[in-house]
């Protein structure tokens, strides 16, 4: 794996939903001097369909939008179970704005104008926040599928099903990867702490027997191949 790749994978990802150009140009400006990896989205529809994607650590989502608002884009994510941090953005004075940004699901917010320095302090405090409630986390979901941490057990459609260690960790780790297409390289290096010389298919292996068990029998996926990268657990 190139030092790169290595890199990216801890890299969080933000979109900025935000239609005024030189406001996104600014917040991305400051967040990639952080390191971070920044999209950009100028209109609610776009921002609606990026963020359902589910593919963000955080998004930066201002209310006063073109074709979709802010509120509703909220809304929609927080109904299809996307539970990513929301940073809202709302005009100065908005005071009904935020109590129902807040309402509606935003994990913070921010008055116009605002100075970068404080957006990123509170982004980094979003997403320090984000990584301890994955660890606290005792159980994973996606669908109907359900893995309890602690009891060890992985249930599907109500139907216990027997996971071997391995099988039980690639399980967790899709899981806290959900909706991110993973590359395989970086699955090996996860789950056996070592890369595989290339060509070798034991990871194939692996996966497919995990698939036949989570996947079989079902007639919604939830495990895909991605063609020429990996694996991808993904809301259906
Ligand atoms: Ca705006």
């Amino acid at each position: 794996m190139t030092r790169t790749a290595r890199q990216s994978k801890k890299t969080s990802r933000i979109l900025i939903v935000e239609d005024e150009r030189k406001i996104s140009a600014l917040i991305r400006k400051g967040l990639e001097e952080e390191r971070y990896a920044v999209e950009e989205a100028f209109d609610g529809e776009y921002g609606e369909q990026a963020v359902m994607s589910g593919r963000y650590d955080l998004v930066v989502l201002d209310i006063m939008l073109p074709k979709k608002d802010g509120l509703a884009i909220l809304a929609s994510m927080r109904t299809a179970g996307v539970d990513t941090p929301v940073l809202m953005l709302t005009a100065k004075g908005s005071v009904d704005d935020r109590v129902r940004g807040l309402d509606t699901g935003a994990d913070d917010y921010l008055v116009k104008p605002f100075a970068v320095a404080e957006l990123l302090a509170r982004v980094r405090t979003l997403l320090r926040r984000k990584k301890d409630a994955e660890k606290s986390a005792t159980t994973l979901a996606i669908a109907d599928l359900t893995l309890d941490l602690v009891a060890r057990k992985a249930v599907r459609g109500g139907k216990a099903i027997d996971l071997t260690s391995k099988e039980f960790a690639l399980l967790e780790y899709f899981l806290r990867n959900r909706n991110r297409p993973l590359h395989r390289s970086a699955i090996t290096e996860h789950i056996w702490n070592y890369n595989f010389d290339t060509g070798t298919n034991i990871i194939d292996v692996y996966i497919n027997h995990l698939r036949a068990k989570i996947d079989g029998g079902f007639p919604v996926k939830l495990l895909h191949t991605v063609r020429g990268v990996g694996y991808l657990m993904k809301d259906p």
